[in-house]
Parts: C-alpha cells; structure tokens; sequence
C-alpha cells in the first residue's frame, strides 16, 4: 500500500506521537507537513531529515494549535491536504475546583478546538480531491475517566463526538473520520507527569511507571509512536474504507477492563 502523491498535515509533530505518526506516514510514501507551535531550526531540521530518510516532501509550518487563526491558516499553507491527523495536545493535572481557568480554556483550544477549525478547513479540499482521511488522536480519556483530568477528558470525549458527526457528514463521500484512543505512551507529556506523581505517592519512577500509570493497562506495556502511526497508516489503507466513525483503542486493553 502505497500513500504516494496524497499529503498529510500532523498538527503538533514535533515530538511524541505526532512525529511518530509522521515518520509512518511518510514511510508509507506521504508528503508530510509537520507543526508545532515553535520555530526553531530543529523543527525544520526534523522534517528535513524525514524528507532524506524516506524519498517525500516533508515540510514544517509553524502555527499554534490553541489560535483557531493559525489552524485555519495550517491546512492553508500546506496547500493540499488528503489526511489529516489532528494530534496537538497538552495535559493539566487538577482537582476541578482547583482547575486553573487559563488551563481549562488552554486544553480546549488545543485539543479540541483546533481540530474543529482543521477538519473545516481541510474538509472542501479533500472533497475537491475526491478523498480523504480524518485521523483524531483522542486517548483512552476519550472513553473512560480519571479524576483531576477535567478538561483533558471532557477534551477528548468531545472529539470523539465530533468525529462522528464528521463521519456522518461524510459518509456517502470517499472521505472517513475516526479516532484512534491510545493508552499510556512513553512521550514527554507522560514524561512530565512522572517527577509529580513521584513525589505524590513518594514512589520510585519505576513504581510511578508499573503501579500507577500502567495500572489499568493490563498489558504493563507502552504503546509506541510506531504502533500509532501504523494505526494511522492502516486508517489511510483500502482496508478501511469502510471504517468511518468509530474509535479504535491503542491501550493493552484498558477499556477493556
Ligand atoms: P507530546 O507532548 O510529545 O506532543 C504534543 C505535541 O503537541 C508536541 O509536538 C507539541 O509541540 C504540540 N503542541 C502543544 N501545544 C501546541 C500548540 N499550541 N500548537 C501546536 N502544537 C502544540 O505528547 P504526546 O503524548 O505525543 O501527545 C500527542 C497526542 O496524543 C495528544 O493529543 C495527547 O492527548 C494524545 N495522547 C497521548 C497519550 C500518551 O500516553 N502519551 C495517550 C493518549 C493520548
């Protein structure tokens, strides 16, 4: 299967599972359009290095997912957009009635909002082209809860409400829109959590690692950015043209419990 001549924008890329998901991408034989929020030559170094590795145009843009603008303005520049994976998000660890407000509204921006002003935007230009692929990274968050993740799951449950209504939208169209629900990755948004929760349970990284955060992953394993990205390319394969709508769960069973 060969994704050759489509191109796909990854909103935030730059590291984690957005890049993961690129580098997938782009070795199935997609252009891919790189963004984060900075503008540093690393940035445009990592898609320079993803364009040699793989024989693709690759490309960064620069444009800050919580500024509906600079989403817009994204899928704009990229010019052509035939998959789009909105994946940009951030976490803030709270009790509700301590949530800061400027973290609630960030959290939304970010890991919801965006991906209405994106999909909008790139929907008339996959239909212009005549197919299309809407890939969500919601999370397991996006199913199921935990406390002090208010915004985080109220975030994630909402994208996948709106990636169905999207699939419905669609649905007698060449163009699909799902959400893939991992559960705990090795990124640097868990990296960050782990110093916290150490302190909190005063417990060593590897407890923090095994009897907290993998806790209700049954499989005590991490997914890998590889594993999504495969996830992703699968969603892109003629074997999914008729999986629209629904969320496929990345989280050694998780959801499961
Ligand atoms: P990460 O921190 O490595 O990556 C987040 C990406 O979003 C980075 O590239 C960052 O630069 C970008 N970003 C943040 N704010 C932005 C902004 N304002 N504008 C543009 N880009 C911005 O984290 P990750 O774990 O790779 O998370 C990626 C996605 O996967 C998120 O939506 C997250 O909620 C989801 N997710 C992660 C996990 C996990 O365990 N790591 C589990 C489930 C879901």
């Amino acid at each position: 299967m060969s994704l050759k001549g489509k191109t796909a924008v990854i909103t935030g890329s730059n590291s984690g599972i957005g890049l993961g998901v690129a580098w997938e991408l782009a070795r199935a034989g997609a252009d891919v359009v790189l963004n984060s929020f900075t503008d540093r030559d690393e940035d445009h170094e990592l898609a320079a290095v993803i364009g040699r590795e793989t024989g693709t145009q690759a490309r960064y843009v620069k444009a800050d997912m919580s500024i509906g603008r600079e989403c817009r303005d994204l899928i704009a520049k990229a010019g052509k957009c035939d998959i789009l994976v909105n994946n940009a998000g951030i976490q803030y660890v709270s009790p509700i009635d301590e949530f800061p407000e400027d973290r609630w509204n960030a959290i939304i921006a970010i890991n919801l909002n965006s991906a209405f002003h994106t999909t909008a935007t790139a929907l008339p230009m996959m239909r212009a082209a005549g197919w299309g692929r809407l890939v969500n990274i919601a999370s397991a968050h996006g199913l199921t809860a935990s406390p002090y993740k208010a915004a985080y799951v109220a975030a994630k449950h909402g994208i996948v409400g709106m990636t169905k209504v999207v699939a419905l939208e669609t649905a007698q169209e060449p163009i699909t829109a799902n959400a893939i629900c991992p559960g705990y990755v090795l990124t640097p948004l868990v990296e960050a959590q782990i110093p916290d929760t150490m302190k909190e349970y005063d417990m060593s990284r590897e407890d923090v690692i095994r009897k907290v955060m993998l806790e209700r992953q049954p499989s005590k394993e991490f997914a890998t950015v590889e594993q999504l990205g495969g996830t992703c390319v699968f969603l892109c394969s003629p074997a999914a043209d008729q999986i629209t709508g629904t969320t496929i769960s990345v989280d050694g069973g998780w959801t499961s419990l």
